[in-house]
């Protein structure tokens, strides 16, 4: 039945006009993967390779990705792969909040139709939809359960291959952190077989972060706060972290790192008082010249 909901989202989004990111497409990228996944993967928007076959994350990010499936033991037909706009957004720029809120019924039923376990963001865009406001640098890796349903923010990988010095490493922690979410779903299910719902939202924060600011939790109706510690899954992410190190990804362009999906309207201090510390620490930061990305990139090619 899943199955036949998302092909039916599908059929709508390949004609869909609601939004002006019809008129640039090639092809809308409803989603693909497992119609029972127990994880759902939510990126931002299609890129130039995903608009010319209608797939999501299969340039250079979906590399990545691909990598740290293998890492983690999974394969994309274990996963459901997503993104909160179906249409490339020309030059690959942000998707705008109206082309979000136009997409975000097609997204809702996806979700709906798999009923993911654990659903995680990858990128600010998506992050947004349950933590608006959000800032990824400080809620990256840090989960929260919605629903019975675990929610984890992580950075797009296109972030993660621009700056592979730390946003790659905070990338890669955070997908060792994957099992043992998936593990604490399972949990969260049994339990719910047993007519006891966790009270939410609940944090879930694995031993390696180092939150900067914490989401607010509520105080749940269970008499301890549910941890999900790295060292539970110690022999699998060992095992995992080794081969992870195996292998380094290499730096590329081609896509374009989320933005915070929030105007300066809704919370205009924060948001300037921010805008300064990343403009600091951009300024600081040297930037890769076009031609060494492009060399790069060339060489990610011959994986
Ligand atoms: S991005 Fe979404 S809402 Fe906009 S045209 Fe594509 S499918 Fe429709």
């Amino acid at each position: 039945m899943s199955a036949e909901v998302l092909a039916q989202i599908a059929k709508e989004v390949a004609v869909c006009t609601k939004c002006e990111l019809c008129k640039g497409r090639t092809k809308a990228v409803p989603g693909e993967g497992s119609a029972n996944a127990t994880v759902m993967f939510i990126g931002e928007a299609p890129g130039y390779h995903e608009d010319q076959q209608g797939r999501p994350f299969i340039g250079p990010s979906g590399q990545l990705l691909d990598r740290m499936f293998k890492a983690l033991k999974m394969t994309r037909q274990d996963v459901y792969i997503g993104n909160v706009v179906k249409c490339r957004p020309p030059q690959n720029r942000d998707p705008k909040p109206e082309e979000i809120e136009a997409c975000k019924p097609y997204l809702d039923r996806q979700i709906a139709a798999i009923n993911p376990r654990v659903i995680v963001t990858l990128g600010r865009f998506s992050m947004a939809r349950w933590w608006p406001g959000g800032r990824i640098s400080q809620l990256h890796g840090q989960a929260k359960t919605e629903g019975g349903r675990i929610i984890m923010p992580m950075f797009h990988p296109a972030a993660a291959l621009r700056d592979q010095e730390r946003t790659y490493q905070m990338f890669r922690e955070d997908a060792f952190t994957i099992p043992a979410l998936i593990e604490k779903s399972e949990e969260i299910a049994r339990t719910e077989l047993w007519g006891f719902v966790p009270a939410e939202p609940e944090i879930i924060e694995p031993e390696k972060t180092i939150p900067v600011e914490k989401v607010k939790v509520t105080p749940a109706k269970a008499e301890k706060p549910v941890r999900v510690k790295a060292a539970a899954v110690a022999p699998p992410e060992i095992k995992v972290a080794e081969e992870m190190a195996e292998y380094q990804p290499t730096p590329v362009m081609e896509e374009t790192a989320p933005v915070l999906a929030v105007t300066t309207e809704e919370v205009p201090e924060i948001v300037q008082v921010e805008n300064k510390e990343e403009n600091a620490v951009k300024a600081a930061r040297p930037r890769k010249k076009k031609e060494d990305v492009k060399s790069i990139a060339e060489q990610l090619t011959m994986f």
